[in-house]
């Protein structure tokens, strides 16, 4: 065996310290299962100041809510957290070995990855710097915030942009569809749009040009290649997604596209076995609660599996 290989084999190593590995890490340690988390630091909504829609959470920054998780998992010692990246995982026998950035290696009886996904936004200028304060995927979870206030939708054909910005009409009836380039809608969709008075820019973005760029006033241009510029408050955008990790897909988990991996039943686990996994990257919906719960039905799952081996 390789010196760098701990001696321990961890009952549980969990891959991700979002609110789907917390979760899981909390039930499994109040099962006193020995916990390996690893994490990176980089959860989705890190770019957000608020998380919305988690009952008894609702407005609680993001950073708060999972340093709250921590501290509560703090008098469950059994549970470990390597505040590094995971680089490999291979499958040892009936188990999995994991290798992490620094080189050393870990074994492990049951793994469970809940690493979270990666949005792809539109690459011009201001997209990334307005993220998560007046740029939006997610109605469900900036939506309210952003009522009746002067809304752009971006996103190209009937359900990435005439479908969204139909939905968004939920929430503000001052709505611009941009799709930056042809629109690709059908006839159906823009006579729905137009019953709902929603204009559509076909024109190329050039950026989100902001006011006052620190701190952020409230309103900003978006600036276009041709015509005139768009002042709004806020847009919601529906572009890719992908996995943060290929960790799934390289152990053999069948994924149902680039966004997700298949689940075979309601603990979480997939077609591999002793992998599960939990959270935005298993399937859709993809909001915290739902990670949270997903992470405590995998580490049911998980701990199930582990009692039936040892009472064997
Ligand atoms: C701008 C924005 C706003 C949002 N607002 C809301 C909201 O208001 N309400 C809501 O419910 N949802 C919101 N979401 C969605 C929410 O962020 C996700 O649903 C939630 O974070 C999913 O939790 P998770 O644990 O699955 O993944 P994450 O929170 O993304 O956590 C995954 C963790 O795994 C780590 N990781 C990944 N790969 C590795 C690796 N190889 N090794 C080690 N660690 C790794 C990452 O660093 C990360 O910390 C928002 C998302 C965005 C982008």
């Amino acid at each position: 065996m390789n010196d760098t290989v701990s001696e321990i084999l961890w009952d549980v190593i969990i891959v991700g310290a979002g609110a789907a590995g917390l979760s899981a890490a909390l039930v499994l340690g109040r099962c006193r299962r020995n916990v390996l988390v690893f994490d990176d630091g980089q959860p989705r909504n890190r770019v957000s100041h608020a998380m919305h829609g988690f009952l008894s959470r609702d407005g609680l920054p993001p950073a708060q809510f999972r340093s709250i998780a921590r501290e509560q998992l703090a008098p469950y010692s059994s549970v470990v957290f390597e505040d590094q990246r995971v680089v490999g995982a291979t499958r040892v026998g009936a188990h999995f070995g994991i290798r992490a950035k620094d080189g050393r290696e870990f074994r492990t009886r049951k793994l469970l990855l809940a690493a979270g996904v990666v949005d792809e936004l539109p690459a011009q200028p201001g997209f990334r710097e307005l993220y998560g304060r007046a740029v939006f995927h997610c109605p469900y979870c900036d939506g309210w915030e952003m009522r009746d206030r002067p809304l752009a939708v971006y996103g190209r054909g009937d359900h990435k942009g005439g479908g969204l910005a139909l939905e968004l009409t939920l929430w503000s009836r001052d709505l611009v569809l941009c799709t930056d380039g042809p629109s690709d809608l059908s006839d159906d969709f823009r006579q729905r749009l137009k019953q709902k008075s929603i204009p559509i820019r076909e024109e190329k973005i050039l950026q989100l040009k902001i006011e006052s760029a620190v701190p952020y006033q409230g309103s900003f241009e978006i600036v276009f290649e041709t015509g005139p510029p768009l002042q709004r408050a806020g847009l919601f955008f529906n572009t890719d997604r992908r996995q943060s990790t290929d960790l799934a897909a390289r152990l053999g988990c069948d994924m149902y596209d680039l966004k997700g991996c298949k689940i075979d039943n309601d603990q979480q686990m997939t077609n591999v076995p002793g992998l599960y996994l939990a959270g935005d990257a298993s399937r859709d919906v993809l909001q915290v609660v739902v990670a949270a719960a997903e992470g405590a039905e995998a580490a049911i799952g998980i701990n199930t599996a582990l009692l039936r081996e040892d009472l064997k």
